[in-house]
């Protein structure tokens, strides 16, 4: 038997049984919500102000994700991800309830379409836990605003009648919190569509709730592949035995697997953190596909660092790491404008077609252009 997280569970579940804490259900089901519910952390001023001033946001923590705290660490890189703090409260003038327009994008509710190939489809509004760093805040977690079945088929049609679209990234929320009959049937309808091509699933699940990759999960998702699945690990710490399980059962059931990171100040602002992150995800079969700026969602400007700080960490990436463990560096443009991606300069001078480049090592390398 692999380690587990049971072993190393938080004291309000001593009494619960192994196999009800490896029941995604039961995870689900005794998510820590209050303040009162983590009684067993020393939680800091900082933190129980956050609970005190929550706005609509909630809290939700599976006993997986809090099992893989470092006990009496207030700057813990997964109890930062997780646990409400003050600084939530500070709204910067800059700051946007929705910041990448995905609202006015929406051809019907539930798609955002801004890229003429491919579309957002929102098919829950929940997750395990809700990262505090979340760019749709706005609404995640909130039970009103939950994708009913009239809105998905409503998704699902605007899709089938609109030939640009060749890529549909299932999102929420996460997907994944979807029974697996209501997610089975979603696929199949994309898959009957013969203009998708390509159908991707963004979840954290395999972070905050492995259990939930299920073999049945598998199964489907096998059945309607290939799926790519987009993960959101952000600290090898989240890189639970049960995450590699989960890992291995997406791989087995031939999804092609890539990390969407986020970068967070001190959560995940340092090449080693990267590095090490993306290490363990490339031994997992995960290959590292973006680092996302913060982006300009309300209250989160305690986790933004300065661009530069993201093109240092891929300038120090290269020659330390292959190339499959550096992701792009990508900033989602405030108002809708879509992705960039930020790369360091590697051209140190420019003479009609003589070229000066600097290497990993930074020493300098000529090279003529042709016209
Ligand atoms: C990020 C995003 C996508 C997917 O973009 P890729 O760069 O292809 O991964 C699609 N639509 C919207 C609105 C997005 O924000
Ligand atoms: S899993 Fe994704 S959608 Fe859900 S709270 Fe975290 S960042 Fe937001």
């Amino acid at each position: 038997m692999p380690q587990s997280t049971y072993n190393n569970r938080p004291s309000p579940f001593l009494k619960t049984s192994e196999e009800e804490w490896n029941s995604w259900i039961w995870q689900h089901q005794n998510r820590l919500k209050k303040e009162s519910d983590f009684d067993w952390i020393d939680l800091s001023a900082e933190e129980k102000q956050g609970f005190e001033n929550l706005g609509d946001f909630r809290v939700a923590v599976t006993p997986h994700y809090a099992a893989l705290f470092e006990e009496g660490n207030p700057e813990c890189p997964l109890r930062k991800q997780a646990l409400p703090h003050i600084a939530e409260s500070s709204i910067e003038s800059y700051e946007l309830a929705d910041p990448l327009a995905e609202e006015s994008h929406m051809p019907v509710p539930g798609i955002t379409h801004r890229y003429p190939d491919r579309v957002l489809f929102y098919v829950s509004h929940h997750c395990p836990v809700y990262c505090r760093h979340c760019t749709r805040k706005r609404k995640v977690s909130d039970p009103l605003s939950a994708a009913s079945s009239m809105q998905i088929e409503g998704s699902l049609k605007y899709i089938r009648e609109t030939k640009s679209v060749r890529d549909v990234l299932l999102s929420g929320g996460d997907p994944l919190t979807l029974s697996d009959e209501k997610l089975e049937a979603i696929l199949s309808a994309l898959r009957k569509i013969e203009h998708v091509e390509v159908i991707r699933l963004g979840t954290r699940n395999p972070v905050t709730l492995p259990q939930r990759i299920t073999e049945n999960l598998a199964d489907i998702l096998k059945r309607y592949g290939p799926i790519y699945v987009h993960t959101h690990f952000n600290h090898v710490n989240e890189i639970s035995p049960e995450s590699r399980l989960a890992l291995t059962r997406l791989r087995n059931a031939g999804t092609v697997l890539g990390n969407q990171m986020v970068l967070l100040k001190g959560i995940n602002d340092s090449v080693e953190s990267v590095m090490e992150l993306n290490r363990e995800l490339l031994k997992n079969g995960c290959r590292p596909y973006y680092m996302l700026q913060c982006d300009f969602a309300q209250g989160i400007s305690h986790f933004r660092t300065p661009l530069q700080k993201g093109i240092d960490i891929i300038d120090a990436l290269r020659g330390r790491i292959g190339g499959m463990g550096i992701p792009d560096f990508v900033v989602d443009l405030p108002g809708g404008g879509g992705k960039i991606e930020l790369v360091p300069d590697y051209i140190q001078s420019r003479e009609g077609n003589h070229i000066v480049f600097r290497n990993f090592q930074g020493q300098s390398f000529p090279y003529v252009d042709v016209d």
